[in-house]
């Protein structure tokens, strides 16, 4: 290790508001007194922060052994979502907990506290961040001083100030989103069953996606799917009695499999009575009525908004410089612009794409203007982060060493997505696919992308069970509301809507 290795902090943690405290994994009894250690603080435990964590807990192993180096991963999950699947798990192909990576069991060499940042001054080389044990106690935020950040909190919803929109949507990019959805969408089945007020049963009928992007195209799809299939089980209810829409405001939908795939995906869910509408905005949905710019009025029950996403907004609370759309300005070593010791990459960075003028035009599995190949930064999405992570964490043992970093390039190979089951799109490495082969493309492609051979494993255990019995169609929505039951027993009032407002 070179001078910057040894680090004049050894791992001071002391409270914000009082000096007992600490958070969870990180109590500061010297590890290896005589030896000073380097504490990287990774924020984020999803892609950028699982795949960074992992690539020094391999490259460091020797360091870490000695007690020279620690890792510290915060993160507000003990679990790593692997997001692409969330469409599947939602359709009840895969289930919630193979969906994730659990952390402290790949992560057996860092520390990972549970917990959120809520302030860096990288000034002082502290971040400022609460825990559960801070929540429950009510101690106050702590601070964690660090050598070394890496800085991925990834990124949020994108929403705008659409009058209904906080009250009655819901967004995609959680498993618990995910599987709150499948069970108010198999709800919404079973009221429009059981009502006999005509309006009602249409509001529950109708099911509005607002945003043309993966995520709520393929959850678009994926439920439209499995609630078409569930139809079959209710003796007063059939697949054509839905409404399913996609509202997008732009011309086209699925950008990230090219203009001509975009094009045969609207056509495929048209094909399925699906009304796919361009150049259209959802404009209020106060009362669970969706109003749209081109006039139309739906009473729905069910409004998704995966219309985007921007920056997480924790780096706003940081002195480090963000661009004009919130994201950590940063070079393509991947360090942040103007800084030293810190380190950014995935959603939440803006990092220059080296390969854009390589072939950045869309439509030979490129991306489009969100920001792939065609743009000047590399694209919000898995493919980027995962790769970004391994130059990230080379670079950070780079430089512990004294060594050059690297910069990172990639040349965007394509995207695959599910429309349903057996059904998909697929245009990567300029070879466009559709129907059952994207499909089958699509689950090979995640299985092998899928982190740890465990969970790969139990996936594949679940789509080979699901080929060969009946899908589930159960919605186990009261699993969100486990005292119901035992607060009625006792003698309190039944919730009037256990479900909240979505
Ligand atoms: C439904 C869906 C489908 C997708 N499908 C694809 C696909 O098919 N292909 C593809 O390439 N991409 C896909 N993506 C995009 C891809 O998942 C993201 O680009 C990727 O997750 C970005 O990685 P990241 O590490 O930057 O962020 P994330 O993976 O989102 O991780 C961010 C982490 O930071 C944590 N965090 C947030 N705030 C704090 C804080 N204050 N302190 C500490 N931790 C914090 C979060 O809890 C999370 O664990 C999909 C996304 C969604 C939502």
């Amino acid at each position: 290790m070179d001078k910057r290795a040894a680090p004049v902090r050894h791992g001071q943690v002391k409270a914000a508001s009082s000096p007992e405290s600490s958070p969870e994994g990180t109590s500061e009894t010297p590890r290896v007194p005589s030896v000073p250690s380097v504490r990287v603080l990774i924020v984020g435990g999803g892609y950028v922060g699982l795949y960074t964590a992992l690539r020094l807990q391999k490259k460091l192993k020797p360091e870490l052994k000695r007690g020279e180096v620690e890792i510290v991963v915060v993160t507000p999950e003990p679990y790593m979502t692997y997001q692409p699947f969330l469409p599947e798990a939602a359709a009840g192909n895969i289930s919630p907990r193979h969906v994730v990576v659990p952390l402290r069991r790949v992560l057996d060499r860092c520390k990972v506290v549970i917990g959120e940042v809520r302030k860096i001054d990288h000034g002082k080389h502290t971040a400022t961040l609460t825990t559960l044990a801070t929540e429950e106690e009510g101690t106050g935020p702590v601070e964690l001083s660090y050598d070394e950040l890496v800085l991925a909190p990834g990124s949020i919803s994108r929403t705008l100030p659409i009058p209904g929109l906080a009250d009655h949507a819901i967004g995609f990019k959680t498993v618990e989103e995910a599987i709150g959805l499948r069970n108010h969408v198999l709800e919404q089945l079973d009221i429009a069953s059981s009502t006999r007020d005509p309006a009602v049963r249409d509001a529950a009928l109708t099911f509005v996606f607002v945003g043309g992007g993966y995520a709520g195209v393929e959850a678009l799809a994926e439920l439209e799917d499995m609630a078409r299939y569930a139809t079959r089980y209710y003796h007063n209810l059939r697949a054509e009695d839905m409404k399913w829409m996609l509202v997008e405001a732009s011309d086209r939908i699925l950008p990230e499999v090219g203009e001509s795939m975009g094009r045969y995906t609207i056509r495929e869910l048209r094909g399925r009575n699906i009304d796919v509408r361009l150049r259209t905005r959802l404009d209020s949905c106060e009362g669970r009525v969706a109003v749209l710019s081109d006039g139309g009025r739906f009473p729905a029950r069910t409004l998704v908004w995966t219309a985007g996403v921007k920056p997480h907004p924790v780096l706003a609370a940081t002195d480090l410089p963000l661009d004009e759309r919130g994201r950590l300005k940063c070079t393509p070593k991947l360090t942040i612009d103007g800084t030293t010791r810190a380190w950014a990459a995935g959603d939440a960075a803006a990092i220059p794409d080296l390969t854009a003028d390589e072939d950045g035009e869309d439509g030979k599995g490129g991306e489009d203007s969100k920001g792939g190949r065609g743009g000047k930064e590399c694209a919000p999405n898995a493919q980027h982060a995962v790769r970004q992570a391994k130059t990230l964490g080379d670079n950070i043992v780079a430089s512990l060493h004294g060594k050059p970093l690297k910069d990172y390039a990639h040349s965007y190979a394509g995207s695959v997505a599910s429309l349903g089951l057996h059904k998909g799109v697929a245009h990567v490495y300029g070879r466009k696919l559709k129907g059952y082969p994207a499909w089958f493309m699509h689950r090979v492609y995640h299985l092998s992308r899928v982190p740890t051979f465990n969970r790969k494993a139990r996936v594949l255990a679940e789509w080979t069970l699901s080929g060969l019995f009946k899908r589930e169609i159960v919605s186990l929505g009261s699993l969100e509301h486990p005292r119901a039951e035992f607060e009625l027993a006792a003698g309190g009032a039944r919730p009037k809507d256990p479900k909240g407002s979505n």
